[in-house]
């Protein structure tokens, strides 16, 4: 379903159906996040980017909305766990490498 900032996000749920207006996150984590989720969040929010560059069904994403700049500036905190290899993923976009493993051919061009 497309988020609120019109991109693709599969965590997103909207129910507009006989005149309801519904929206939410169902990845953030109310209890981590500093404060509630609102619409304006998605435009912030690397994880279609993420999921987009990465889209290993091992990896299981975790949210929280967090800010810096003595609550100026609101961001959302992404970590990342691989079921399969069960450790943290350093860089979700790219993952852990243990399923999908970089190729011998780009291996060798590299040397
Ligand atoms: S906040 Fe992020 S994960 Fe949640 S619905 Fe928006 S884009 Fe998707």
């Amino acid at each position: 379903m497309k988020n609120p900032a019109g991109i693709e996000c599969e965590f997103f749920y909207g129910n507009y159906f006989r005149g309801q207006s519904t929206e939410e996150c169902r990845l953030i984590n109310r209890k981590t996040s500093t404060i509630r989720w609102a619409p304006e969040i998605c435009k912030i929010c690397p994880v279609p980017r993420i999921k987009l560059a990465n889209s290993c069904k091992n990896m299981v994403l975790s949210a929280s909305i967090q800010t810096k700049w003595f609550g100026l500036k609101k961001y959302v905190h992404i970590s990342a766990y691989c079921s399969q290899t069960e450790k943290n993923v350093e860089v979700p976009e790219i993952g852990c490498g243990e399923c999908h493993p970089i190729q011998d051919i780009f291996n060798n061009i590299a040397e």
